[in-house]
């Protein structure tokens, strides 16, 4: 066993401050039915005064400067609580990492003490109706005018804080004769008033006309973006134009590795409070004279979610280590997301199960439990997409071991 160090300490304690939030906030609000639920503003303020926007940003830049193990940490508490608020945080945070890693200086002096302050929220766009995981069939047209600014046409889709953001990190193709195709598309940041359908003004050439009505995570709005001569100005180019130009679906996909490692974040706090909704329910229904958690039945179900959950949160530790230790974390952060999103849907069915027909009443939060587990399914990518990309790493990692092998070593070479 490992002796907790201040860093544990740390955040440890940072968890246990965000759980009353949490338990007196969150949980009540994520159960109202509904059709009584309008955006809870007042929780994204609480969040905002809790620093949870800014969460892996460096002090420098206004942000509380934490390692990626306490930023998935304090994700997890936040979805247990209500998936939705960690909803409207994680593509948010994964806008503030494509901005440190891929930014130019002055972008991230522009946008970075904004974001993580909470005061701007920001939103990620890659998927459109025809195009989620083929990224690289993406039709949003940049079209470079004569006074150097770029017009954008398109349609994206799917963009969780669609409406309320007012930063759209949005992948375009620049190039459509370019090969590899994702050598042709670049990473625009697009302005937008907060809470606008249509832009006009400096913004005009945008409208959102559809909110997503989605099964479940139904407290953050996800939104398609309609673009009809969207102007950017050319140093709104994630990198600015010398270093970013076609490089958007390289500097976007190496963010997701953080984006996919808080996911499975969320994943692991549906399925924690799934864990204690069910062991509350197991305890109280009573059937042949003992409670049901006295059932080995019962207690079987209550094994395997626990385990399942463990096993989840260890993946996704694991893969923000990795993270913080600098390290390339595709392998990690795939295995974390397929894991966990597998396991909490697991759970949440598990959870489900033992309410009885309880659980199948809309009163009834393991219902909801259910539907908000679905909902992380495909986000971020889905179960065969984190295969496809473990199985490409490992394949490449045992090649290039082999042909490392091969190599004649010093003594081979060297002349009789
Ligand atoms: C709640 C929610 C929030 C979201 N938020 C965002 C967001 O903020 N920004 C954004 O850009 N997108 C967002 N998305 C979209 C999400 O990223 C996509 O749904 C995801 O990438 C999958 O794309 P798709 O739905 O188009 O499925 P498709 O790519 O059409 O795939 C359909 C099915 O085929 C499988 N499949 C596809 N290709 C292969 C293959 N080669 N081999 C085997 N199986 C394959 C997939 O796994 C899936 O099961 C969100 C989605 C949800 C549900």
């Amino acid at each position: 066993m490992h002796a907790a160090t201040d860093v544990d300490t740390e955040r440890n304690e940072r968890v246990a401050q965000l759980r009353r939030f949490v338990d007196e906030e969150l949980l009540p609000t994520a159960q109202l039915p509904d059709t009584q639920a309008a955006f809870p503003h007042h929780l994204v303020q609480r969040m905002r005064e809790l620093g949870l926007f800014g969460t892996i940003v460096p002090k420098r830049h206004g942000g509380l400067g934490l390692d990626m193990a306490t930023h998935v940490a304090l994700m997890e508490e936040v979805a247990r609580g209500w998936v939705s608020m960690a909803g409207v945080l994680n593509t948010h945070v994964l806008c503030c990492d494509l901005l440190l890693r891929s930014g130019s200086e002055a972008q991230r002096q522009r946008y970075l003490p904004d974001m993580a302050a909470g005061r701007r929220r920001a939103a990620f766009s890659l998927s459109e109706p025809h195009a989620g995981s083929d990224v690289q069939a993406i039709t949003t047209a940049a079209s470079r005018l004569p006074d150097g600014r770029w017009r954008l046409d398109g349609h994206k889709r799917w963009i969780t804080n669609g409406l309320g953001a007012s930063l759209v990190f949005l992948l375009a193709r620049n190039d459509a004769q370019a090969r590899p195709p994702h050598t042709g598309m670049s990473c625009f940041i697009l302005e937008k008033e907060p809470w606008e359908a249509h832009g006009a003004g400096e913004h005009a050439g945008y409208s959102i006309d559809e909110l997503i009505d989605k099964m479940g995570d139904r407290g953050v709005e996800t939104t398609d973006l309609r673009l009809h001569g969207y102007l950017c100005p050319p140093d709104r180019i994630l990198g600015e134009e010398a270093k970013g130009l076609g490089r958007g679906f390289v500097q976007m996909m190496a963010s997701m590795e953080t984006g996919r490692t808080s996911a499975s974040a969320l994943c692991v706090g549906v399925g924690a409070r799934c864990l204690e909704v069910a062991m509350a329910y197991a305890n109280e229904r009573h059937t042949f004279g003992r409670p049901i958690a006295e059932h080995q039945a019962i207690q079987f179900k209550l094994a395997d979610m626990a385990t399942k959950l463990q096993a989840a949160r260890l993946l996704t530790q694991h893969a923000a280590q990795a993270k913080d230790a600098g390290r390339r974390a595709d392998l990690e952060a795939g295995m974390a997301k397929l894991f966990a999103g597998e396991a909490s849907r697991e759970i949440a069915e598990e959870c489900f199960r033992i309410h009885g027909s309880n659980g199948y009443s809309k009163s009834c939060e393991a219902e909801r439990l259910y539907r908000d587990a679905l909902s992380l399914v495909a986000a971020e990518g889905p179960a065969e997409i984190q295969r496809m990309v473990i199985g490409r790493t490992l394949v490449r990692q045992y090649q290039a071991e082999q042909k490392q092998r091969k190599q004649p070593g010093p003594l081979e070479t060297a002349a009789p």
